[in-house]
């Protein structure tokens, strides 16, 4: 009986077939009635007559997506459908080897002509305009091994209208492939909004934008998403992508309440496959730095998050000290390189944003557990992996820096993560051996010690223990927070710096 179980498990998993994986989605926009998109889903149906089908759930802070799914069906004949919500999955049953069909509607569940922070992963449906992330427009079959190819297509579009997404501009339908375990993390807009096309060494880069509000033209935000574009695929030395996009929302005005302060506005971000969707508030007083920052961070996450890959999906947050810390301290040293910021300015956000605000932090110390454990639920604890990874990568790089003579920095060993996690299957997750065998190597000591004291159990490192080159020095108060200070009459600072 036992393996009789075991067999039936194992056969309910979907491999994908010739045929793939086919949605189409049209919106349906009634005079009077909420407007919402309506989706159908069909492939080619296993030799077991059955599928399990996992349905939209939680994306990061957004939880609850099942929501926004109404009149889930199966349409095919003699197929019946049982869904099982505290599972957030679905199994179909269907005459063996036959086609099927799914359909099903996608909602607006939370009221707003604008998104907030709080509704931005959330579909935004309007008359003249649709927002919607993957992780609430698919139901997707539980993949076994392998990938599938999806197909994309809209239907019933006003003729006004435009699309976009994380696949393609402009094109009613889209090719790609899922595979196992990977969401489909990606944006989709139809409706109208403005598209703008950018070329990086005869790729293309797009952005969309919505929005009469912003504080800048739309060129401009052209011009900072190509230069950003070409100095990171410059820093990996990767320009192998057929295309970059990125979507910019407008975020509801609102005044909002933080440390005793009123926030004029805010800044939101999520990186996605070949993409990143940004949601800002639009307002004469935005923080044009903290904008470029959005912008050098999300891309950077194509590479740290999504090429190198922590394995445990967009919920789990253990690894965020690397994606989300690793990952400031790349989108810095890129805004340096790219000139979005003076050298000066380099130095005093090093000081300000992440060493004063990690070694002043009652929190600071926090152990890794707890942080991941935590992080959609409390900003504050959410803001250590960031500071907690920075610190740990300037520790590392300059570490690195000294130990090679200025030869090696943490650079290339992110060049060799690439090279060795970009490929299918391999994860930080499943292979951490490899990330703590090359640091070893880069820092000729056991780098496992160090991620075990100043990552899992959360220590910050004594500021004796940093080893700098010559052209930095580290002064700390009485409060026992570190500075840096750049020493310009030492040798090489310049070109150290910038490594
Ligand atoms: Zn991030």
């Amino acid at each position: 009986m036992r393996y009789l179980l075991f067999a039936i498990t194992v056969l309910r998993i979907f491999t994908c077939h010739a045929g793939d994986l086919h949605y189409e989605i049209s919106p349906v926009i009634s005079g009077t009635g909420t407007p919402y998109l309506q989706v159908r889903l069909s492939f080619e149906g296993n030799a077991d007559g059955s599928t399990e089908l996992a349905l939209p759930n939680s994306f990061g802070p957004a939880k609850g997506l099942f929501a926004c799914i109404r009149n889930l069906r199966c349409a095919s004949r003699a197929c019946t459908l049982l869904i099982n919500r505290d599972k957030h999955l679905a199994l179909l049953k269907y005459p063996a080897n036959t086609p099927v069909e799914i359909t099903y509607e996608v909602v607006q569940d939370e009221a707003g002509a604008e998104v907030t922070k709080e509704t931005a992963f959330r579909p935004l449906l309007r008359p003249d305009f649709f927002h919607v992330m993957g992780c609430v427009l698919f139901v997707t079959p539980v993949l076994s091994d392998g990938s599938c190819n999806v197909t994309v297509e809209w239907r019933n579009l006003p003729s006004n209208w435009l699309v976009h997404s994380s696949f393609g501009s402009k094109e009613r339908a889209v090719h790609f492939s899922f595979a196992k375990s990977r969401m489909i993390e990606s944006v989709f807009w139809a409706g109208e909004f403005r598209i703008l096309k950018t070329m990086v060494k005869s790729r293309p880069v797009y952005l969309a934008i919505r929005g009469n509000d912003w504080p800048f033209t739309d060129e401009e935000v052209l011009n900072i998403l190509q230069k950003t574009v070409a100095t990171q695929r410059k820093f990996w030395q990767d320009w192998d992508i057929p295309y970059y996009t990125v979507t910019l929302m407008p975020m509801a005005n609102r005044p909002v309440m933080a440390g005793g302060q009123v926030l004029p506005t805010e800044y939101l971000g999520t990186g996605l496959r070949n993409s990143f969707a940004a949601f800002i508030t639009p307002s004469a007083s935005m923080d044009m730095n903290r904008f470029q920052h959005l912008f050098n961070h999300e891309m950077m996450h194509n590479w740290i998050g999504n090429r190198i890959r922590s394995g445990g999906g967009p919920n789990d947050m253990h690894f965020s000290w690397f994606s989300e810390g690793f990952t400031e301290y790349f989108a810095l040293k890129n805004m340096l390189e790219g000139g979005f910021i003076t050298l000066e300015q380099y130095i005093e956000t090093i000081n300000a944003d992440y060493l004063e605000h990690l070694y002043s932090s009652p929190i600071g110390e926090l152990p890794n557990e707890e942080i991941a454990a935590d992080f959609f639920k409390d900003p504050e604890k959410a803001e250590i992996p960031y500071k907690r990874g920075f610190v740990f990568a300037f520790f590392l790089d300059n570490a690195i820096k000294s130990k090679s003579g200025g030869k090696q920095g943490l650079h290339d060993f992110m060049i060799d993560l690439l090279d060795y996690y970009s490929l299918r299957r391999r994860d930080l997750l499943s292979g951490f051996e490899f990330f703590e065998e090359t640091l070893s190597e880069y820092l000729m000591q056991d780098a496992g010690t160090l991620i075990d004291t100043y990552i899992r159990d959360g220590k910050r490192i004594p500021p004796p223990t940093f080893v700098l080159p010559g052209y930095l020095h580290m002064e700390t108060d009485l409060a026992g927070i570190p500075r840096i200070r750049l020493n310009k009459y030492s040798e090489g600072w310049n070109e150290g710096i910038r490594r």
